[in-house]
């Protein structure tokens, strides 16, 4: 652990002092496979053909050999993932025999939550009412994989568009008072990663939101973005693209994200705003990063 505080410690001062941005968060999206059909999501209609056991391998050590120390495997659907006997299981063996530190899984949820991760994020857009707009009728179970006893820690990413922009504060007082088993829920807004469709809000639309879930953090309801990177999400005050991260695919490797550069203006992944934040040593970032564990 000595090591590894070691080379954050050192990081960190390279990024905040020397505005030297290393390379440190990995993605690996394993498949466009998917067993749902989310309205404003086109990986699934891609078809094309899954990362192989050899290609992911070269990707992982390629990755470690860069300096990227934190990793997540997302899709698709990750979970539908496997070469031959090779399962998402023996991804995440390979990748901590190389040194990655932790390594997180992305994922709808309805097909369990079995993993070895440090930390699993569960898409839950709403209670029933609200979810169905943007995921279809899986709430209930994917409701009953995260309260089912044995998988690791697990976290909410809640995505907030045109139809689901209404459902935040029920949703996180229903994880309140039913003790929902999470680290909490992550708010990111709907991408125009597609272009501007009909679930894109826009900056004088996200504002009032982001108050309001400023006004949750504040009523102590479960929030897991930190206040700076709210705050850089509404203000837009923040530098993108970051090149602390990096993700791959069957295609190739994109810093940041897989977002074409246009649509960075207008960006919802507020994981990005808060590894930004984090970065600049905003203390409600950093403290927020340091629970992602
Ligand atoms: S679960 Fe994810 S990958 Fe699958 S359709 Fe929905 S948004 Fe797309
Ligand atoms: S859209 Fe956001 S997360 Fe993607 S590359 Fe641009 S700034 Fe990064």
């Amino acid at each position: 652990m000595d090591g590894r505080l070691a080379r954050y410690a050192r990081y960190a001062w390279l990024a905040a002092v020397h505005h030297e941005i290393g390379p440190l968060f990995y993605g690996v999206a394993l498949t466009d496979r998917c067993n749902l059909a989310c309205n404003g999501c086109r990986i699934p209609a891609a078809g094309r053909p899954d990362l192989t056991w050899e290609a992911l391998q070269a990707l992982l050590r390629g990755a470690h050999a860069r300096g990227f120390r934190e990793l997540y495997f997302s899709g698709g659907e990750p979970m539908l993932w496997g070469d031959g006997s090779r399962t998402v299981e023996d991804a995440v063996r390979f990748a901590r025999r190389l040194g990655f530190y932790h390594v997180h899984l992305y994922t709808n949820g309805t097909l369990g939550l079995e993993s070895s991760v440090d930390l699993v994020w569960v898409s839950v857009d709403g209670l029933p009412e609200t979810y169905r707009l943007r995921r279809g009728e899986h709430f209930a179970e994917v409701e009953a994989a995260i309260r089912a006893p044995g998988h690791p820690r697990t976290a909410v990413l809640y995505v907030i568009d045109r139809t689901t922009q209404g459902g935040a504060e029920p949703f996180l007082e229903w994880a309140r008072d039913t003790a929902l088993p999470v680290l909490g829920v992550m708010f990111y807004f709907h991408t125009p990663y597609y272009g501007y469709d009909e679930l894109y809000l826009d900056a004088w639309e996200r504002a009032p939101i982001i108050d309001r879930l400023l006004a949750c953090r504040r009523a102590g309801l479960p929030v897991l973005n930190s206040r700076a990177g709210l705050l850089a999400l509404r203000s837009g005050r923040w530098a993108r693209r970051t090149s602390a991260a990096a993700v791959a695919d069957v295609d190739g490797e994109s810093v940041c994200c897989r977002a074409p550069h246009w649509c960075c203006r207008d960006c919802g992944y507020a994981a990005c705003a808060e590894i930004v934040e984090a970065l600049r040593l905003r203390p409600s970032a950093v403290l927020a990063m340091g629970r992602f564990r």
